[in-house]
């Protein structure tokens, strides 16, 4: 069993991982920038140890830094995370190639994975749906492309294969305009990630974003945990998760559900990961894995009882999972708010000194969230300074509860989206259930 992990992270999910690994007896070293001193899990790390300066590319992405940290400090592990290193398939070669274990997936399957082309090939094989498209890089020949796109059926959208980030992707409506679209996409894709190669498929113009999480181990088991449908977001960013996805039946769960899961035994998967879906007029397709924890993973815990984390920590130890599917049962309804230092009308990120902060309580709610009374939060990260999730016995019982725990939260000396949130909330079209992925820039008038 893993003795001693070095958590590659900050903010709320290196407290996440403290928080199990306190459970689970494992001793913690907590890395940070100087600007993170006095982040809430560097006190509580049992060592710590600073990484660098500010800026990110010389702190939490400084790879020597990092395996530099766990040989001071003996560590056996390093946990990624979530952002920074956690899909970095060179730094998952370099954790395990220094001899510590790296909670997470192989380092190819990483590579495989964060390639678009070879995922949804692979998935092809498993039997996952996908958006039907050009099953390949697009063609050079300019006849080609157009007859493969008059197939698949405008819109269509030209995606770089190496992209993430929502960057590397654009919609095409008018044959007139798919070459030079394609030659744009290629230029900026060569340019932002140093690939290239592009493909095509269907541009879906009113889908839900709904994934599944998945657990494997090295003895080749694997299960899924139900979906969360993330739809409600603003320039690709999610702002509310939930789970289970309003409107999926208990047959497509099982029936994409069982796809996932025989997917990371067929690819060898390790560890936590997520299947991402757009899901329009009941169908599912897939788009993309994420090969790590999201952050969105709490709503998923709080339906099925499973604590990830300690799962991740289980698995990286080379342990069988003990849960099987058929313990897997969705329990209630969860929902998660991501309490942003931001605007709530502009956006801009808010940081600076936390004067006051009250949280709410009661049965049902859970908040992830690394800030206290006098914390500053530091201008250099990420604005996501920590998640309020609610649990209930259904999703109306969820929104209640979520409402009244968001109108409890004060955050003082610093600007919130705690009004957005309770927007949310109060919005009739997310009180219905089933909104897609356009709906809330549409009701923000962006
Ligand atoms: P990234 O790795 O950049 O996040 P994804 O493939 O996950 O790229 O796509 C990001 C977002 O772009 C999706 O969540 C969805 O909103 C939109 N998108 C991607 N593919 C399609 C598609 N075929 N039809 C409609 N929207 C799409």
């Amino acid at each position: 069993m893993i003795k001693k992990l070095l958590i590659a992270n900050r903010g709320e999910i290196a407290l996440r991982i403290l928080r199990a690994c306190r459970e689970m007896g494992i001793k913690t070293v907590a890395v940070h920038s100087t600007a993170d001193r006095d982040l809430k899990h560097v006190r509580l790390a049992d060592e710590s140890v600073c990484i660098g300066p500010p800026s990110s590319m010389e702190s939490y992405l400084n790879i020597p830094a990092i395996i530099s940290a766990a040989e001071v400090t003996n560590a056996d592990a390093i946990h990624p995370g979530y952002g920074f290193l956690s899909e970095n398939a060179d730094f998952a070669e370099r954790v395990e190639s220094s001899g510590f274990i790296f909670v997470g997936p192989r380092a190819d399957t990483i590579r495989i994975m964060g390639d678009k082309i070879e995922a949804k090939i692979a998935m092809h094989k498993s039997g996952v749906p996908c958006v039907p498209g050009s099953d390949g890089p697009i063609p050079d020949d300019p006849d080609k492309c157009m007859s493969m796109a008059e197939e698949i059926g405008y819109p269509i959208i030209i995606k770089a294969t190496g992209g993430g980030g929502g960057r590397g992707m654009r919609v095409v409506y008018d044959p007139s305009d798919l070459l030079e679209s394609i030659v744009l996409t290629k230029t900026e894709a060569g340019q932002a990630f140093n690939n290239d190669v592009v493909f095509m498929e269907k541009f879906l113009e009113k889908p839900r974003h709904v994934e599944f999480q998945v657990l494997a181990d090295t003895h080749g088991n694997a299960i899924h945990l139900c979906e969360r449908d993330c739809s409600m977001q603003r320039r690709n960013q999610k702002v509310v998760e939930e789970a289970p996805a309003p409107g999926v039946s208990e047959a497509q769960r099982n029936k994409i559900g069982t796809a996932v899961a025989n997917a990371c035994r067929d690819i060898g998967y390790r560890g936590a990961g997520t299947f991402e879906f757009l899901y329009e007029n009941n169908e599912f397709y897939f788009i993309e894995m994420n090969t790590r924890l999201q952050v969105e993973h709490p709503v998923t815990e709080q339906i099925t009882g499973v604590d990830l984390v300690k799962q991740q920590l289980l698995i990286a130890s080379g342990k069988e999972l003990k849960i099987k599917q058929e313990d897997i049962k969705p329990n209630g309804h969860a929902i998660e708010c991501r309490i942003n230092a931001e605007d709530p009308e502009t956006f801009m990120p808010s940081p600076g000194k936390v004067e006051r902060f009250h949280v709410p309580g009661g049965l049902g709610v859970r908040i992830d969230s690394h800030i206290y009374g006098g914390y500053s939060v530091p201008p250099y990260y990420d604005s996501m300074i920590g998640k309020l999730i609610v649990h209930a016995e259904d999703r109306a019982g969820a929104i209640k509860r979520m409402d009244g725990a968001l109108s409890e939260m004060v955050i003082e000396g610093i600007k919130t989206n705690i009004s957005l949130q309770r927007r949310i909330m109060e919005d009739t079209a997310f009180i219905a259930g089933g909104a897609g992925i356009d709906y809330l820039e549409k009701k923000l008038g962006l």
